[in-house]
């Protein structure tokens, strides 16, 4: 895709209508970053804690409070070098495919392309059944792991582009 210069995607935790980032993922054509977040947030109330018990156990096996990790504002001046030296021309958006990911790099004024919302890039579709990374408390196939998630999208934007070239 000769558009997209690198591919992004963050889980974590909703609290108080906020989104708490844990991990944060970043893929180009030759490096990837990944990274677990940390950041001061409200005591949660008893139907968030309902909340983040199930994201914990059923989505993505990562804790509200990580064992080991990087302050946020560190994470997002990463993000930032890392968009800087990733962009090249007409390649300046990072891809992603989900809201909570969307947001988070308009927040840091980063050209974002939603491939749910534009090339029907549904976890579905692109999820090639892979173990999460050693950040999430099992490793249940089932788990959403942005580090699966970047690479699953930059395969899938790649056969999109093996596709045109064959029928062109
Ligand atoms: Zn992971």
């Amino acid at each position: 895709m000769d558009i997209i210069c690198a591919y992004f995607d963050t889980q974590g935790f909703s609290v108080d209508g906020t989104f708490l980032p844990r991990e944060i993922c970043l893929l180009n054509d030759s490096a990837t970053i990944n990274l677990m977040v940390d950041q001061i947030y409200s005591k949660p109330t008893d139907k968030e804690k309902i909340q983040i018990e199930y994201l914990t156990n059923k989505f993505h096996g990562l804790e509200l409070v990580p064992k080991a990790s990087v302050k946020e504002d560190y994470a997002k001046t990463l993000i930032k070098l890392f968009y800087e030296f990733s962009r090249d021309g007409r390649k300046y958006y990072m891809a992603c495919k989900s809201k909570e990911s969307e947001n988070y790099l308009t927040e840091l004024h980063i050209p974002v392309l939603n491939i749910l919302q534009v090339y029907g890039a549904t976890h579905k579709t692109i999820n090639r059944d892979q173990k999460p990374c050693t950040f999430h408390n099992r490793d249940d196939n089932y788990l959403k792991c942005s580090l699966n998630i970047v690479q699953d999208m930059k395969i899938f934007i790649d056969n999109m582009d093996i596709g045109r070239i064959e029928h062109d």
